[in-house]
């Protein structure tokens, strides 16, 4: 059984190398990770991950992986938090520019429709005018003619 001694507070710089943020997957020596309980005075049964060589070597002061599990889950919290913060930014800005180039869409639909609108009464008025240029000049024939 490994005896780990201490607060975590004490041994943050000879764990330097060993902290890790969140549930550790691997030492970096290449070792897997075991979950343990603490048999400190400080700490007593409070769970924690470590380095598999160094609980079976029961090495101490070491910079092997050590890491309070409920440290390591309230990490991970911290990053799930994080995470869908970050996800939900990206969202609103995707919905943003979405809503932006449907507004623009739309405008140009819009546009699009006006100049349609305007191009039909410019043809329409066209045709009455010569309709009535070619009603006068009848009027005017068969008047003459008269
Ligand atoms: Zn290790």
């Amino acid at each position: 059984m490994s005896n780990i001694s201490g607060s975590s507070s004490s041994s943050t710089n000879v764990h330097e190398r060993g902290r890790v943020v969140g549930v550790p997957k691997r030492c970096w020596s290449g070792e897997a990770i075991v979950a343990k309980n603490s048999k400190s005075d400080h700490n007593p049964n409070r769970r924690y991950f470590r380095c598999v060589y160094a609980a079976g070597n029961k090495l101490m002061n070491d910079n092997h992986v050590f890491k309070w599990i409920d440290e390591a889950l309230l990490d991970e919290v911290e990053t799930m938090k994080e995470f869908i913060s970050e996800t939900m930014k990206v969202e609103k800005k995707m919905q943003m520019e979405l809503e932006k180039k449907m507004e623009m869409e739309l405008e140009k639909v819009i546009f699009e429709r006006i100049e349609d609108v305007k191009a039909e009464f410019k043809s329409r008025m066209n045709k009455m005018i010569i309709v009535s240029v070619l009603g006068c000049m009848i009027i005017f024939g068969l008047v003459k003619l008269i």
